[in-house]
Formats: structure tokens, C-alpha cells, sequence
């Protein structure tokens, strides 16, 4: 029987209720590796009561000393960075180098919490009147939750809790089921950090969690990242629910290759982008827009022997570039794309179904797949396949690319490949997408910038980590004052103005 993971609520670790609970499994071999408690409504509403008995406590402790848990926090993420990385790993399949990279990403968020004094400096305008000095002040809003995907165990989470918190939030956050273990382990180091009790809960569960979360008066405001019809959901619930949500969902991210691309330089970032993590990347490129059958020739040319002998292996083998998708359902989703491209009608250059690694044959292993000749009316290029498959789209023109590009329902990331000034600035100013790349392939914003798609890439105002971050976590307020020196004799009935 399998161990049975935990909740961590208030400092402690808690038991399920013994409801419903789920597998975990190793990506590698199939096999179920430990076990997740599902939390039922009861048991999330527990969890967001002793958040919500947190928080007063915690919005009171300064700035400064909720920068100093960060700065201890930062020590204990670098200290435990092979501990980390390896759960997520374990629990998602990626190769080790690829999730501590990931978990360095995160790192930089709690980097930027660090500053969080700074940040939440306020304004403050003297004489606004004749003796009427005017301030505004950014305040948490209380308990808010967190609701994070599968493909990044560690630096989707970080994206959320580090701002909020810092920001004087207590937080609930409720992890992909699919891989649970890492955020367990930083809310442990979070509380060894010198957090208080209670202000970082983590919940595991499925739908029930979710909604609860979703409709608990509680609740001010809600970070979700996941796929689009999940996105969309928590974002209308959440709203009509009346709290603050920003839902970041799905992606479609498209590379162009202009004629005067260096194609050494394009065919390594396609490599890496739509290859990495086994295409379980929201920012990954799924799309290579090559602009002229010259180039599209090249590209195919170059690639189909690279895609070929991709090594592919358990997330600690240190040869690996990619490992398996994260579960058998998953893998027969990314599978049943690939059919569905091959019978509508678009080239397989390089067919990776049938891929088995020796040893792990029971692991959800898939090679890389490449599709030539895809056009827009295809299933494989209107959905987010989510796995190693690069679809090579052949435009006549640049603007037939950018429309393609803009076209899309999707809006998350996208990337130009040229030499060419004109056409770069043409398109980072005329791509209806949130994160623009010039011959960077996955122009993912630092800490200290904002992450965020448009289109049904994000539903909501705020685009997270960063200043975004700071706008979302927390709400103004403006004081205007005077004192009775200032004030005149007599009741003003008209509008004060200045004269
Ligand atoms: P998912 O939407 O299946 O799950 C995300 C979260 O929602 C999980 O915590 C899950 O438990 C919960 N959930 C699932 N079904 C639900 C339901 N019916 N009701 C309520 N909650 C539900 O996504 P996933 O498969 O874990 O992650 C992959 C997706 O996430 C991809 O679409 C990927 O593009 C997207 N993603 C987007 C970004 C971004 O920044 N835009 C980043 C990472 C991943």
C-alpha cells in the first residue's frame, strides 16, 4: 500500500478525513507511488478558518520583519534546492536540471518579496489643500487562495504565495493533485522560516476543494494557472462570487522564422522550446511558423535528425534531455493528437508513438514527434496538444504569419526569429499576445517583471508575480487629512475646489 500524503494546515501536518483520496504515480514506471488526501468541503473550510484566525496577526507584523521570513525563506528554498527539485521531478517526470531551474525561477519571486518594504511604499502628496495633506497605502486583503497546475510543482506556487504573503495575506493553496509533495515541503520551510502558523496552508484536493475555495465568502481572491476551461470556470465562479481572480489558462505559442533567420540559432531554440519538459510547458513552442518553403525545408531538414535522437530517460538520469509525460491519461491525449494530425492529413516527419524506453516499459516515455505542412483547420493547430510535438506551419508571408499569430485563440507567448530590426519592432508592437520574445524562444518575464497571456490565455485584469503581484495581492486606500489648525469656521456645502 502506497504512503498517504497529508495536508499542512495551521503548522501541522493534518491528516485526511479518510474521504476520497487519489494515486500519485511515477511518471517513469506507472507505478502508484504515494497517495493524496482529496479534501472534502468540511475540511477546506477548516483550513480556511484557521487562515482566516492567521491573518489579523500577520497583516500586523512590518514589512520589514515579512521580508526578513522571506530573506530566511530564500536561504532554506537554496539550502533544500535538490530536495525540492527532486519531488517535483519524481512526481512530474522532468529531468532534475530542468526542475531546479524551475525552482531557481521561483526562487527569484521570493527574491523580489524580499523588497517587499520597498514595493508597498506608498504616495503621499503635502498641501493637496491649504493644509490638507493627501497619502495612499496599499492593505492586504485577508485570506486569498492559490490553485496551481501539475507542469510546474514548485515555481507556479512560488509565482503566488511569496507575493501574497509578503504582501500581509494569509494563503490557501491547493496544489495539482498530480503532484503534491513539493508544495508540502515549502509550506514545512515557509514555517521554519518564521511564518506564522496558518498563514501558508496547503490543501489537497480535486473539483470539491476548488469550489469551496471559489464560493466561501472568506475568500477575497483567487490566483488560478491550469488549462483554459478550468481558467474560464474559476474565473466566472470566482467573479460572481465577488472576489478578485486572475486565471491564467492555456497555450499556443508560435515561433516565426523569418528568411533571414540565423536557422543554426532557430533550430536549437526550437529544440530546446518545444522539447523541454516533454512539451509540458505553458510558454513551450508547439507551433514554428517558417515564412517561405526555404525555410521551412531547412528546418525540417535540421530538426528531424535532432528530434530523432533525443535522449529521453527517468527524471535522474543525467543524460536525459526530456522524460515521460506525467500520467498514462495524459500520454493517451497527447497520442490521440498525433492520430488525429496524421488523419487530417498533416506530414509526420518524426513519429515518436512508439517510443519505449528499455526497463521502463510501463512508463508514459514518448518520443518526439514532429508534424510538416499543418495548416489553421487542423485540430493539432487550434488545441494545446501539451506533449513533445512541434507542428511546422508553412506562411507565404510575414504578415500571413502574424495573422496566424494573432488569429489564434490563445494568447500566452510567441517568438520572432530574424535579423531583421524593421520586422522585430513591427512585430512586438503588433502581436496580440501578453509575453513577445525577439530570437528568445521562451520569453518568460523575471521576478521583477510581470507573467501573463492575453486572449484565452488570461482571464482577468492582473498578470502575476512582479508589480502585478503586488496590485493583485493587496487594495488602496487614500487618506486625506487635516488638523484643526486648518480648518475654517463654518459648514462648506459646494465641492472644495482650489482657488
Ligand atoms: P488543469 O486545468 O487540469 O488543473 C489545474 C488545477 O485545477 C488543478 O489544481 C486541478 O486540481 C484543478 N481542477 C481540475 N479540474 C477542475 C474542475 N473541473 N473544477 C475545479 N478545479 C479543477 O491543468 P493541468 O493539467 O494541471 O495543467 C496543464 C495546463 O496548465 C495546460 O493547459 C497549461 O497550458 C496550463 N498552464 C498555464 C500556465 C500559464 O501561465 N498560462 C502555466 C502553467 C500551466
Amino acid at each position: 500500500m502506497a504512503d498517504m500524503l497529508h495536508h499542512f494546515i495551521g503548522g501541522e501536518k493534518v491528516a485526511g478525513a479518510g474521504g476520497r483520496s487519489g494515486d500519485v504515480t511515477n511518471p517513469a514506471t506507472g507505478e502508484i507511488a504515494r497517495q493524496v488526501p482529496l479534501a472534502s468541503a468540511d475540511e477546506m473550510r477548516a483550513a480556511i478558518q484557521n487562515a482566516a484566525d492567521a491573518q489579523p496577526g500577520w497583516a500586523a507584523v512590518t514589512p520589514q520583519n515579512r521580508a526578513r521570513v522571506m530573506f530566511r525563506f530564500k536561504a532554506l528554498i537554496e539550502d533544500h534546492m535538490e530536495e525540492l527539485a527532486t519531488l517535483a521531478s519524481m512526481e512530474h517526470g522532468k529531468t532534475l536540471e530542468d526542475a531546479k531551474g524551475s525552482v531557481q525561477r521561483g526562487l527569484e519571486i521570493v527574491e523580489y518579496a524580499c523588497g517587499i518594504a520597498q514595493v508597498l511604499k506608498g504616495e503621499f502628496s503635502e498641501n493637496v489643500g491649504t493644509g490638507v495633506d493627501s497619502y495612499a497605502s496599499r492593505h492586504p486583503l485577508g485570506v486569498v487562495a492559490g490553485i496551481t497546475p501539475f507542469n510546474f510543482p514548485a515555481m507556479v506556487p512560488l509565482w503566488m504565495f511569496p507575493m501574497a504573503i509578503a504582501c500581509g495575506n494569509t494563503f490557501i493553496l491547493k496544489p495539482s493533485e498530480k503532484v503534491p509533495s513539493c508544495a508540502l515541503r515549502m509550506a514545512e520551510l515557509l514555517l521554519e522560516a518564521g511564518a506564522h502558523p496558518g498563514v501558508l496552508n496547503v490543501v489537497n484536493g480535486d473539483k470539491e476543494a476548488v469550489d469551496t475555495l471559489l464560493t466561501d465568502p472568506t475568500i477575497q481572491a483567487i490566483s488560478f494557472v491550469g488549462s483554459t476551461p478550468i481558467a474560464e470556470y474559476v474565473y466566472q465562479t470566482g467573479t460572481s462570487n465577488g472576489k478578485r481572480v486572475q486565471a491564467l489558462g492555456g497555450a499556443k505559442n508560435h515561433m516565426i522564422v523569418m528568411p533571414d533567420a540565423d536557422l543554426g540559432q532557430a533550430t536549437d531554440a526550437l529544440m530546446g522550446a518545444a522539447f523541454g519538459s516533454a512539451g509540458e510547458r505553458c510558454m513551450a513552442i508547439s507551433v514554428a511558423v517558417a515564412v517561405g518553403d526555404t525555410v521551412a525545408d531547412a528546418l525540417v531538414e535540421r530538426l528531424s535528425p535532432k528530434v530523432e535522437s533525443l535522449k529521453i530517460g527517468p527524471y535522474n538520469d543525467p543524460d536525459a534531455d526530456m522524460g515521460p509525460l506525467v500520467t498514462r491519461a495524459h500520454y493517451d491525449k497527447v497520442k490521440g493528437y498525433i492520430d488525429s494530425g496524421v488523419e487530417e492529413g498533416a506530414k509526420l516527419v518524426v513519429d515518436g508513438r512508439d517510443f519505449k524506453l528499455q526497463g521502463y516499459e510501463n512508463g508514459n516515455f514518448m518520443g518526439g514527434c514532429i508534424f510538416d505542412n499543418v495548416t489553421s483547420d487542423m485540430k493539432i493547430y487550434k488545441e494545446e496538444i501539451f506533449g513533445p510535438v512541434l507542428a511546422i506551419v508553412r506562411a507565404k508571408s510575414y504578415e500571413d504569419a502574424l495573422t496566424l499569430v494573432n488569429d489564434h485563440e490563445f494568447g500566452n507567448g510567441t517568438a520572432i526569429f530574424t535579423r531583421d530590426g524593421d520586422a522585430a519592432r513591427d512585430f512586438t508592437t503588433r502581436a496580440k499576445i501578453g509575453m513577445v520574445g525577439v530570437n528568445v524562444p521562451i520569453p518568460v518575464p523575471v521576478a521583477y517583471h510581470s507573467f501573463g497571456g492575453w486572449k484565452r490565455s488570461l482571464f482577468g485584469d492582473h498578470h502575476m508575480h512582479g508589480p502585478e503581484g503586488v496590485r493583485f495581492y493587496t487594495r488602496l486606500k487614500t487618506v486625506t487629512q487635516r488638523w484643526p489648525s486648518g480648518i475654517r469656521e463654518g459648514a462648506e456645502f459646494v465641492m472644495p475646489v482650489q482657488k
